[in-house]
């Protein structure tokens, strides 16, 4: 049953600049929480470092505002140790695809049970606009003295490569579309990563809203041609299932790589790509340690009624001893 959405709302004072686009990244987590129901207590959201950082502020649910580019870490411990959590990670391009890039590729290979949302604006907002992880090599931002040296990564080639099951695009200012694929990211039973496309109007004077919805280019009538369009409105189907034959599978693969390597003319949104093939992170620790299942380390006692431990390490101390 759907909550209020003010359940999710906090008096924090926000100050992102007017016109970011993490306004419509933040009113739709909070709005997905509401539509699904999900009761505060029982949502933990993560954030790194940055402007969308901020996020985890914002939103009242249980959470953390962690370190530069270490946020699934935590957002990993607390799904692990607490099995029943929704958990969600938030954080910007640079502060995920930077120094967070190798968190970013081992919670793939992992495939735990969580969201990962970056914020993805080109440039590391919070300190003043340098040039981040997806900026195009040759693009000169406002911010920049020069353009852009390096090559930019493709977020979603990268998640595929390491291992996420879900893989989507959304964009800040469609925020019921949006809602769509943050909602289809949770009730993924596994690594969803949902790259979102976020216009940073301080520092990124390309990437811009206008940019994106096409105003600066029109048709013969005066009328706008957006850049973003859905992936649902083409019939685009990105689901491997079990059964899937592995031609049809293969195909899909290719489309997605086609679509995630779409850029400028026209920007899917959607989602990519959904594996629902492959074990969780959750699922193959029960494998391997039956009592995770019943009693994940976050639900077990670990002291008596007169604050005594309870927890007997002894047979763990007997596998660790060298003979
Ligand atoms: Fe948003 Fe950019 Fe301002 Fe950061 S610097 S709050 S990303 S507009």
């Amino acid at each position: 049953m759907a909550l209020n959405v003010q359940a999710y709302k906090t008096e924090v004072h926000n100050n992102w600049c007017p016109g970011c686009g993490d306004f419509g990244i933040l009113n739709s987590i909070q709005m997905t929480f509401s539509q699904m129901g999900l009761e505060p207590h029982r949502v933990a959201l993560f954030s790194g470092i940055g402007c969308a950082a901020k996020t985890a502020h914002y939103v009242n649910v249980y959470g953390t505002h962690t370190l530069h580019g270490r946020v699934l870490s935590f957002a990993t411990g607390a799904k692990l140790a607490n099995p029943g959590l929704t958990v969600v990670a938030v954080g910007g391009d640079g502060d995920g695809l930077g120094i967070g890039s190798g968190h970013f590729v081992n919670t793939g290979r992992r495939n735990v049970d969580i969201t990962y949302m970056i914020f993805n604006n080109g440039v590391y907002g919070l300190t003043k606009g340098q040039a981040s992880p997806t900026l195009k090599l040759g693009v000169q931002t406002k911010s920049l003295p020069q353009p852009n040296i390096n090559e930019g990564v493709n977020p979603a080639l990268l998640a595929f490569s390491a291992g996420y099951t879900f893989i989507a695009r959304g964009y800040a200012f469609d925020i019921p579309h949006l809602i769509q694929v943050v909602r289809q990211g949770i009730e993924h039973k596994g690594s969803a990563f949902i790259d979102v496309l976020q216009p940073c109007p301080t520092y990124n004077n390309l990437n811009t809203k206008d940019w994106y919805g096409g105003l600066d280019r029109k048709d013969g009538n005066g009328k706008a041609l957006p850049r973003v369009y859905k992936l649902s409105d083409e019939g685009y189907d990105p689901v491997i299932k079990p059964g899937t034959p592995a031609d049809e599978a293969s195909q899909k693969i290719s489309k997605f790589i086609g679509k995630s390597l779409e850029w400028g003319e026209r920007i899917p949104i959607g989602v990519l790509f959904k594996n629902e093939t492959t074990s969780n992170y959750g699922e193959r620790l029960a494998k391997r340690f039956p009592l995770y299942q019943s009693e994940p380390p976050a639900l077990r006692e670990i002291m008596d009624a007169k604050g005594r431990p309870t927890a007997d390490l002894t047979s763990f101390f007997e596998e660790l001893r060298v003979t």
